[in-house]
């Protein structure tokens, strides 16, 4: 797997454009070179009438370096995406949908809740186990009220 980008201006030079980011997901799918996803028979084309989407040379199946993802199907850039999942990765508090959609400069704040929630759901590992013995939390805010308080009081 590539090395990992620290940096905004490391990731913005390595993932810029569309074809950068077809360029990193093809070598994390297939880092030996394009394997058939159907019979993993070695040789296949890139199409030019699908972006991003190979052709078996033996049985003809097609596949798309996104298939099996969220990304794959979308609407958005490929690019887009890997920013998104970028500054999702990299915020130590989170980021918000609103701070997706004005950072990246979506079309619209649900699109950018959407792919906020697509890409929150990815990040689970289905495999987790919940936490167990000494757990050390770094930082967090409880709210709590009197029993006298009204709850608006709180409200935001
Ligand atoms: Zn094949």
């Amino acid at each position: 797997m590539p090395d990992y980008p620290h940096f905004l201006i490391v990731f913005q030079r390595r993932f810029g454009n569309d074809r950068a980011g077809a360029g990193y997901l093809f070598s994390v799918r297939w880092p030996e070179g394009f394997r058939c996803p159907a019979r993993g028979h070695p040789k296949g084309w890139a199409l030019e009438t699908k972006a991003w989407t190979f052709q078996c040379a033996k049985c003809a199946k097609q596949t798309s370096v996104t298939s099996g993802t969220i990304m794959h199907a979308s609407k958005l850039a490929l690019h887009v995406w890997l920013w998104a999942a970028y500054l999702m990765a990299t915020h130590s508090n989170g980021i918000s949908a609103m701070q997706l959609w004005q950072q990246l400069g979506l079309g619209s704040y649900k699109s950018a809740w959407l792919l906020a929630a697509k890409l929150r759901r990815a990040m689970v590992d289905p495999e987790r186990n919940p936490l167990s013995g000494l757990v050390e939390i770094d930082e967090t805010t409880i709210n709590h009220r009197t029993r006298n308080d009204p709850p608006a009081q709180y409200a935001r």
